[in-house]
């Protein structure tokens, strides 16, 4: 039985890294990796419709690049878009990704340790906080997770925190 509905990650320094020396975060194709292992991890899992008794994936990711002028949000999207393939083996379904394209000060309501992201990820499946597991390296993931009131637990950590991913694919059987 599914332990959680939903699992939300956060993206940089969680499931993808920078490669550009002294740049956090990646503005256009080529500057970023995964994270060791996440493809790993993640790919193996039977993501599915929480409606249909299988988790879900989201990706609730703080782009203040955007707001500076580091990026466009299209471009932003695009990048995310392009981790979930590379760590999940799978299209993105729509509204999974969602992205804060606000500067650091703007006020918004999304900018993590807000908690605007989150919501509109569990209005899109219809859950409750306690649904749901978020995914995070940062203080302010903690903190979003904590103004929620859903699970929280360390990008460190989730690899090797199994109990939190019981959706395993089942082995494929060979025909006949
Ligand atoms: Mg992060
Ligand atoms: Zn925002």
């Amino acid at each position: 039985m599914r332990k959680y509905a939903l699992i939300i990650f956060d993206a940089d320094g969680t499931l993808r890294r920078s490669t550009i020396p002294g740049q956090p975060c990646p503005n256009r194709p080529g500057e970023w990796e995964l994270l060791p292992n996440v493809r790993e991890v993640l790919s193996t899992m039977a993501w599915g419709d929480p409606a249909a008794g299988k988790t879900a994936f989201g990706i609730a990711s703080n782009q203040a690049g955007v707001g500076y002028g580091f990026l466009s949000e299209v471009m932003a999207l695009r990048l995310l878009e392009d981790m979930v393939r590379a760590a999940f083996g799978c299209e993105p379904p729509p509204g999974a990704i969602q992205l804060c394209p606000h500067k650091v000060d703007a006020g918004c309501l999304c900018r993590k340790p807000g908690t605007l992201m989150l919501e509109r990820l569990l209005a899109r499946w219809h859950l409750t906080p306690q649904e749901v597991l978020f995914v995070g390296d940062m203080k302010s993931d903690q903190e979003a997770a904590a103004r929620l009131g859903c699970d929280f637990v360390w990008a460190t950590e989730f690899q090797s925190r199994k109990e939190f991913f019981d959706n395993k694919r089942s082995p494929v059987r060979s025909p006949g």
